[in-house]
């Protein structure tokens, strides 16, 4: 059986299709520049790389189009062949505990989650009315970011502010990376005999966002992101974690608007905000080139992981295994030492030659007679959108 996953942003479409249960990928993709005048397309599938500059209008004309050059290419005669759709969903709310498919009442719910999410959701549902004019009987499903943080305890996820915040306006934690917190946390696992049970971890996916999750058991109770993605670790663009006086305080005297503060800690923080560049790659370059910017950066970078890892042993009580996954823990060799040096205090001890080594599969990178494990797993947030997807539509 055939599955499309789907992630719709605000402008873009990032596809990809997979043949289930052996989820091998037929082909894969981006649509970016929707809406502009020279959007650009970019397939790639079992054969030559395809890419292509035209006007795309918006999303339902962007699905339009793969559905046309889908069948030039042999990968797929129509979107009638497909036996479902996976869509990424940001928001959840408190509403969605997993996966679920989409009917009337969903999709209600998921536009109801749009103030919690103002940028995401509306994008989601972009994506999903445009299939379903396309191909309304067709099953689709809605894969949640917040619904594997749903498992967190009271005292993890509400925060100490007036109840009726809570009660009548749904503050609280909600978390996000949820499907990549999962995936690896469950991988994690299998690796080590626990795929029963789950595992006692905490998973970090550092990406160009970034979260942390203390996992239990194999469920989420607790994690870094909070109401919205912006709490929590030092991200690309991200400030995380502030004093949130400082909102107040450059609304006073630095002149800002509430929009031009929301724009600065969303877009202009983080790593971008310190050293210039949203990039660990570059930020690693320049500080080794001597940029003292660029290695403050890194220096937060790393310390904020350090306070986060350390808080979340506390929390757990007991640890299975650290794990890096996203952009940069999968491939920041520099990242992950300078965190793993500074937890001797939970006994967690590196393999230098493990952790150098550039390997795009899941591997430990933990020395022999480390007290924890520390893992390097790839996220497959669409494998798991596809896995899904695929269980909710044979059900
Ligand atoms: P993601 O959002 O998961 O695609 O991750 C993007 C982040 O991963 C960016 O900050 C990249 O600079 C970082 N990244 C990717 N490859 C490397 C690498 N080899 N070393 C350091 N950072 C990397």
């Amino acid at each position: 059986m055939k599955i499309l996953v789907l992630n719709s942003g605000s402008s873009s479409l990032k596809f990809k299709l997979y043949e289930m249960p052996s989820k091998k990928v037929l082909a894969q993709g981006l649509v970016e520049r929707i809406g502009e005048e020279r959007s650009l397309i970019h397939l790639r599938y079992d054969g030559p790389t395809y890419e292509s500059s035209e006007p795309v209008h918006d999303h339902r004309h962007a699905l339009e189009i793969l559905e046309k050059i889908f069948p030039r290419f042999g990968i797929l005669p129509s979107f009638k062949e497909l036996g479902g759709v996976g869509h990424r969903v940001v928001h959840g709310g408190e509403s969605f505990t997993a996966p679920t498919l989409i009917d009337a009442t969903v999709r209600s719910a998921i536009k109801a989650l749009i103030p919690l999410a103002p940028l995401h959701n509306p994008a989601n549902l972009m994506g999903i009315d445009a299939f379903t004019a396309l191909a309304p009987e067709t099953p689709q499903v809605a894969v949640f970011d917040t619904a594997f943080h749903q498992s967190m305890p009271p005292e993890a996820f509400r925060y100490a502010l007036p109840q009726s915040w809570y009660t009548q306006r749904q503050v609280r934690r909600y978390g996000f990376h949820g499907t990549s917190h999962y995936y690896v946390s469950r991988e994690l696992a299998k690796h080590l005999g626990k795929g029963d049970s789950g595992a006692d971890c905490i998973t970090l996916h550092l990406g160009n966002g970034a979260s942390a999750c203390a996992v239990r058991g194999g469920q989420s109770v607790e994690t870094s992101m909070g109401l919205t993605p912006l709490e929590g670790l030092v991200m690309g663009t991200r400030s995380g974690d502030i004093d949130p006086a400082i909102v107040f305080y450059m609304q006073e005297n630095g002149g800002l608007s509430s929009e031009e503060v929301d724009k600065a800690l969303n877009k202009a923080s983080g790593l971008l905000g310190l050293a210039g560049s949203n990039d660990m790659r570059s930020i690693q370059e320049k500080m080794n080139a001597g940029d003292a910017a660029a290695k403050l950066a890194f220096d937060v970078f790393v310390h904020r992981l350090v306070k986060y890892v350390g808080a979340y042993a506390a929390v757990l009580g007991r640890l299975d295994a650290l794990v890096f996954t996203g952009g940069i823990g999968e491939h920041s060799a520099p990242v992950r030492r300078a965190v793993c040096e500074r937890l001797g205090i939970l006994g967690i001890a590196l393999d230098p030659a493990a952790n150098e080594a550039e390997r795009s599969d899941a591997r430990a990178i933990h020395a022999q007679g480390s007290a924890v494990d520390v893992w390097v797993i790839p996220t497959d947030e669409e494998g798991v959108i596809a896995e899904e997807t695929y269980r909710l539509v044979t059900a």
